[in-house]
């Protein structure tokens, strides 16, 4: 069995959500006719394109090599493209795509799922938290999302998500205006009343959701560390759970800068790539939460191998998970088979049936909980619907 081409998708949503997350997934076909499904996690921010034709440009590597060699594979991405030791998001979440396509075709050949791959199930159940509700929690069915702002909006997201069945919960309380184009964090230090309305935020959603749901802060890199440390120690009373992307993800000293100085663990990672990305924020004890992204780090193959190195260092492992439906399902498969799990982020994006019509397979939590995929390989495709709609370009 060789690897005979690469389909490459940039997908779409439905009605006014076209273009809003454009998810870039790859098909890796065999000469056996098994074929396998991964992620390229550009689907946000700017850069998916340039994922899309990434993929094309290391389609050539792998076309015509056997595809149950994804150790082989992966050094060959990592050394034979002069640019794979240089890293970045576009190399690395194009490598992660075709990564995680392999471990989909192994499954699939070997008739198991994606988890025996990794060691085993750990654990039957995984605990997840409602991702994002500065975003509100909207229905299923929602066409688009109804912005908190006063702390009492804040509050009421939360309380839809706890009464969906979780008991943890992320939000970013960093919009500083209704609007958010004109809200952005400002650069330097955070003024005195920004701070307070953060912290009245925090307030009103730890009074809401009473003294045993957690919390996890979320900055997404937009505050600079004197800032997050002054945020950190004005809402560390509130009892966080962990406290995510405080201030730049590249450079360790910065973050040990703010976790020295608040009493809240650290979290950071999904901007992070491979073990060499990961290690100095070990090694200096940055962060106690590392948040790798199956479909950026480095694919299932380096996720794993992350997961690992940060359990020499008693970091627990949050599983970054922002994409379409195919990133989703690989995800469960590590959360279910890694020691170091700590919860699965079930974000606002994975739950509105926009995105979840992408995916041939629904997985949603129950009571806030994920069972993981029992079909081989990682147990999710593209939707027919999916396929219709997207742009498609093939490398043969
Ligand atoms: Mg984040």
């Amino acid at each position: 069995m060789v690897i005979t081409s690469v389909d490459v998708f940039a997908l779409k949503h439905r009605g006014k959500h076209q273009g809003s997350l454009r998810a870039i997934i790859c098909r890796v076909n065999t000469s056996d006719g098994v074929y396998g499904y991964g992620e390229c996690g550009l689907s946000y921010g700017n850069g998916a394109m340039a994922g899309f034709h990434m993929i094309k440009e290391l389609a050539p590597l792998i076309i015509g090599q056997d595809p149950m060699r994804n150790e082989y594979l992966w050094e060959r991405m990592f050394k034979d493209t002069f640019w794979g030791q240089a890293g970045g998001a576009i190399f690395y979440a194009a490598m992660s795509a075709i990564d995680m396509a392999l471990f989909d075709i192994k499954g699939k050949v070997l008739n198991v799922p994606a988890y025996q791959l990794l060691g085993g199930k750990y654990r039957d159940e995984l605990r997840a938290y409602a991702s994002q509700l500065q975003l509100g929690w909207p229905d299923d069915n929602a066409d688009g999302f109804d912005l908190p702002y006063t702390p009492e909006e804040f509050a009421k997201a939360a309380r839809l998500a706890v009464d969906d069945g979780y008991d943890a919960i992320k939000i970013d309380f960093l919009s500083l205006s209704r609007n958010p184009m004109d809200g952005k964090v400002p650069l330097g230090i955070m003024s005195p009343k920004d701070i307070q309305l953060i912290a009245d935020r925090v307030k009103a959603v730890r009074e809401e959701v009473g003294p045993y749901v957690e919390i996890i802060l979320e900055n997404h890199s937009k505050t600079d560390a004197i800032s997050a440390t002054k945020i950190g120690q004005a809402v560390e009373k509130y009892d966080i759970m962990y406290y995510e992307e405080v201030c730049t993800p590249l450079y360790p000293p910065v973050m040990t800068n703010v976790a020295r100085k608040v009493n809240i663990p650290i979290a950071n990672g999904e901007r992070l790539f491979t073990r060499w990305g990961y290690l100095p924020f070990l090694e200096n004890d940055s962060i106690q939460v590392i948040q790798p992204d199956i479909c950026l780090c480095g694919g299932m193959t380096e996720a794993k191998k992350i997961c690992d190195l940060a359990h020499i260092f008693d970091a627990t492992v949050q599983v970054h998970v922002c994409g379409s439906p195919i990133t989703l399902a690989a995800s469960l498969h590590l959360e279910a088979a890694i020691p170091n799990f700590c919860i699965h982020e079930h974000h606002v994006i994975n739950k509105v049936m926009y995105n979840r019509e992408l995916g041939k397979y629904d997985y949603a939590p129950v009571n806030g909980k994920f069972t993981v995929p029992e079909l081989p390989g990682i147990g999710q495709e593209l939707s027919d619907y999916a396929i219709k709609n997207a742009y498609c370009e093939t490398v043969k």
